[in-house]
């Protein structure tokens, strides 16, 4: 067979190894809902941490004040403070700043991170107008989010279980990250006290219930993936502590790193997985989250080049570099509506220095961004159907007399965000896998900035000048 009748032999396979069948995304959402049962039961019961947050009171509204938010999980890191009015006026005034982490942060030691945040901080403080208005005396208070898994001994201490995300600070691991920051806090001379540590998921919550009472979990689509909700205290066998006044407890799911035999692997995540700075680890966050996507783009397609000439007799050797074609560049491409995919061509040119393509070699690209997201966008909305089915609010009551439980679900994430075809997908899967009835009483929302807005609300709904 010619050149086109290898690359769609290559194609047709890779699509059928993605395949997501409703049934396939039923076996994932039950597999889901089994190990967050076990994961809740035990300590290492599972492959879901399903790790206990401290949270056990959501903000109500009431908060008030000045509050500071730090948010380090990925890409970027963020500073932000908001000057909370109560129920009147919410959140009256905010600002923010955000920095790009230098990428040899993300690798060196634990103390060089540290310091980096510590002094971006301190300097950001430093720019406080009168307006934020802090009384005499007071501290200032500081709510951490931090998404990486942590085992958490308070709402305001835990010690990092792992790195994830392209992060690998060996020295870390184990440590107690708020002792940390406030090392390095000294260390800079700023004076603050740190309030709650919460996961990105968890501030999402947290900032979403602020706004809507019915938020019941809140999914990260990101750089990485993650899920957390809300738990009733006494069906958290592993929680030994004593019940919350509340009846509930918000779970991180941590649930990047789910596997299961249903998820449909392919050769391209089996070397990507082998070839990453943490293999066997976070294969879920692997096939759905911005980190990777791009990635798995990259890697068919050189294949495509490799076997079949896709780009004629030589493969360029961009292509061979990990990671050079981005998510955001698969969005764009994906996105391309012209008639003869001029996106998708300067994408190529730009990216892998290919100056020339035909429509059809682009229709190609297309078929393959659709694919690997539509794969990414159904198992999201399986993982949050398993969440669903766990918390028994995947059917409508039976009883017509009770009233119908509304459920929404909090949702960030630059990938979510930003990528049209992905939430699209994921959402009206959602709705197929709930069927018309129990549609109805799921909404699903974006939650914007839910990471460091709801930091800001945990620190004010756990401040000590209460
Ligand atoms: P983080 O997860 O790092 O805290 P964000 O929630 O802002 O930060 O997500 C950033 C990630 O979102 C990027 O790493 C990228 O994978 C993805 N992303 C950003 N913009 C786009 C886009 N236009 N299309 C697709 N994915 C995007
Ligand atoms: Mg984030």
């Amino acid at each position: 067979s010619g050149k086109w009748g290898r690359v769609s032999a290559i194609l047709k396979a890779f699509e059928e190894d993605c395949a997501t069948p409703i049934s396939k995304l039923r076996q994932v959402a039950d597999a889901m809902a089994v190990e967050m049962h076990a994961g809740l039961a035990s300590d290492g019961g599972s492959k879901l941490k399903m790790l206990i947050s401290y949270v056990d009171n959501l903000p109500s509204g009431d908060e008030k004040g000045l509050f500071y938010a730090l948010d380090l999980g990925g890409t970027n890191f963020r500073v932000m403070r908001v000057l909370l009015g109560g129920k009147q006026d919410r959140v009256a005034k905010q600002e923010f700043e955000e920095v790009s982490i230098p990428p040899h942060l993300m690798t060196g030691g634990s103390d060089e991170l540290f310091n980096f945040i510590a002094e971006a901080l301190a300097k950001f403080v430093a720019t406080e107008s009168e307006d934020f208005h802090l009384p005499e005396g007071r501290q200032r208070e500081l709510g951490f989010t931090f998404s990486f898994p942590v085992r958490q001994t308070s709402l305001s201490s835990g010690s990092l279980i792992k790195w994830t995300k392209g992060f690998s600070i060996d020295e870390a691991v184990g440590e107690d990250v708020v002792g940390a920051l406030k090392k390095a806090m000294e260390r800079v001379g700023l004076d603050m006290r740190v309030a709650a540590l919460v996961n990105d998921t968890v501030g999402t919550l947290a900032g979403g219930r602020y706004y809507n009472p019915d938020v019941a979990a809140a999914v990260i689509l990101g750089t990485g993936t993650n899920a957390a909700y809300v738990e009733r205290a006494t069906a958290i066998p592993k929680w030994h502590g004593p019940l919350p006044k509340s009846g509930e407890m918000v779970i991180n799911m941590e649930w990047g790193n789910f596997r299961s035999s249903h998820l449909p692997l392919t050769e391209f995540d089996h070397t990507l997985d082998f070839e990453s700075l943490n293999p066997g680890e976070q294969i879920l966050e692997k096939i759905i989250s911005g980190m990777y996507l791009g990635e798995i783009l990259r890697r068919v397609l050189l294949k495509m080049a490799e076997e079949a000439a896709f780009f004629g007799d030589t493969v360029p050797s961009k292509l061979r570099i990990p990671f050079i074609i981005r998510t955001p560049h698969m969005s764009a491409m994906h996105n391309d509506t012209s008639p003869d995919l001029k996106i998708v061509g300067s994408k190529i040119k730009d990216i892998l220095e290919v100056p020339t393509t035909s429509l059809k070699m682009r229709k190609v690209v297309i078929s393959l961004c659709d694919i690997i997201a539509t794969r990414g966008a159904r198992l999201s909305a399986a993982g949050i159907y398993g969440i669903l089915k766990k918390l028994g609010r995947d059917t409508t009551s039976k009883d017509k007399e009770e009233e119908v439980q509304k459920s929404v679900i909090a949702m960030d994430g630059g990938l979510f965000e930003h990528y049209k075809q992905f939430s699209e997908c994921m959402e009206s899967s959602l709705k197929e896998l709930l069927g018309d009835e129990a549609s109805g009483t799921i909404e699903v929302i974006h939650s914007n900035d839910g990471s460091g807005i709801g930091a800001a609300l945990l620190a004010a709904s756990h401040s000590l000048y209460l």
